[in-house]
């Protein structure tokens, strides 16, 4: 027996371990339950003080997502050969002072402010690799020979290299206007990509429909359950690397929902297990205004989503009718926190910004992050005394295109000393002007 199962969110109904992810009974969405006496008891092999002792093996186990092994619904005796996750939390002090409002603020949120870099995740830089590993280990359980997914394109790369490592066949549907790295980074791995014209909405029920007839582990579909607890360790990472202690704030970009909401659950785990101390944690949401579903119903003050046709170039957050929608808005009402969007202008500013003042290329996904994050300290719903993390989600070389255009192709110079000393004068003149004429409109 395994120490989790499925169970339905809103009638409680238990459902085993099997692919499924809705309840029969009242069509609500089922989710993983643990048996948590039995994961402290196995994390603590009898130690008389069991939050220390499972915090040090913890401490102990190798840099990857493998280590809350025990807080995943893995197959029995799975290991992994494929070190996912234990992504960076870097300070974040010049982008704090960037975006904490006058000078005092911008000190003091400079100590505060913290990047979770899911930018880098292994092996296909972004988050998703997370949610694939858990999901793969149970299609494989499950005996799939075939996995599938729907896809806004991280999670198209994620599932085509996971599978390709596992020798599982994949097939990929994704919206026909994806942006062509998140493509050809699916294809190399030798994945079926099913190009569909129309959005991603309409992907994922066209998904659904192919569910219902083949024997294939759709890790969004049919396996979501197990998927959605991959996100997890975001949280649990978060809360180890702040030295076992939970943040005042997270804030996380939303598609379908479940990464905010999943976040929540890995705190409230590690509070279960008194591996950290309770104390409220505020989430905000973040989304593109083209695609607002669940920002717009948090705003209204509704409980419910209504769906939007996504028109934007956060495209890996282009979900109108998000399945975990209902759970976003409610976990950031409960918790007191937020949920704000960007437009597009203000997504490519934000990646910008980021990566001049920390260092960090991400994709619109995380533009979107720090633009919705810098309106968030400008409400005073951030403060800057707030121990606060954003969560950057993707990597910026697969998003390129959206910043074609924004900087000038530099003519060549011959390569010759003097050549580059008129160049460098020339450079230097126009950035003098181009300072005199702010300076004059500025006055
Ligand atoms: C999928 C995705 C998200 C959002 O995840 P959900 O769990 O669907 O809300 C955020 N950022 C990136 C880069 C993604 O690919
Ligand atoms: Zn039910």
């Amino acid at each position: 027996m395994a120490h989790y199962e499925l169970r339905c969110r809103e009638c409680g109904r238990s459902w085993g371990n099997q692919p499924r992810s809705i309840c029969d009974e009242c069509f609500s969405p089922l989710e993983i339950t643990y048996d948590y006496d039995f994961v402290r008891a196995s994390l603590a092999q009898g130690a008389s003080d069991k939050a220390k002792f499972i915090r040090e093996r913890i401490a102990q186990r190798p840099p990857n997502m493998w280590r809350y092994a025990e807080l995943l619904p893995l197959p029995a005796g799975f290991e992994s050969r494929l070190p996912v996750g234990f992504t960076p939390l870097l300070q974040a002090p010049r982008l704090a002072a960037r975006l904490a409002g006058n000078k005092n603020d911008a000190t003091t949120a400079a100590q505060n402010l913290y990047l979770k870099n899911d930018a880098v995740c292994l092996p296909t830089l972004s988050f998703k690799d997370r949610v694939v590993a858990v999901a793969l280990a149970q299609a494989q359980a499950f005996g799939f020979d075939t996995v599938a997914c729907s896809s806004t394109g991280n999670l198209a790369n994620a599932v085509a290299a996971h599978a390709a490592r596992l020798g599982l066949k994949a097939w990929i549907f994704i919206p026909s206007d994806l942006e062509p790295a998140k493509i050809l980074g699916t294809q190399v791995f030798g994945a079926n990509v099913v190009r569909i014209a129309g959005n991603y909405d309409q992907v994922n029920r066209l998904c659904s429909q192919i569910a219902e007839e083949r024997n294939w582990g759709f890790v969004n579909v049919n396996l979501r359950p197990y998927y959605a607890e991959g996100s997890k360790t975001v949280g649990f990472e978060i809360a180890e690397q702040l030295g076992w202690r939970l943040p005042d704030n997270v804030v996380c970009p939303m598609a379908g929902g479940s990464l905010i909401v999943k976040i929540k659950k890995a705190f409230d785990e590690l509070i279960k297990l008194g591996l950290v101390e309770e104390k409220p944690v505020k989430f905000f949401g973040a989304q593109a205004t083209g695609c607002s579903p669940i920002s717009t119903a948090v705003k209204t003050g509704s409980a419910e989503i209504e769906p939007q046709k996504p028109s934007t170039i956060a495209r890996s957050l282009a979900i109108g009718n998000p399945a975990d929608g209902h759970y976003a808005i409610r976990t950031i009402k409960h918790s007191g926190g937020w949920s704000e969007d960007v437009s597009d202008p203000e997504v490519i500013d934000s990646i910008r910004l980021l990566a001049e003042t920390e260092g960090i290329f991400t994709e619109t996904a995380g533009g979107v992050t720090v633009g919705c994050a810098g309106k968030l300290y400008r409400q005073d719903r951030i403060l800057p005394e707030e121990t606060t993390v954003l969560c950057i989600t993707g990597n910026g070389l697969k998003t390129t295109d959206v910043l074609a255009g924004v900087y000038e192709t530099e003519r060549p110079i011959a390569p010759k000393l003097a050549e580059f000393e008129k160049y460098l004068n020339e450079t230097l003149d126009t950035v003098e002007v181009a300072k005199e004429a702010a300076a004059t409109v500025g006055a």
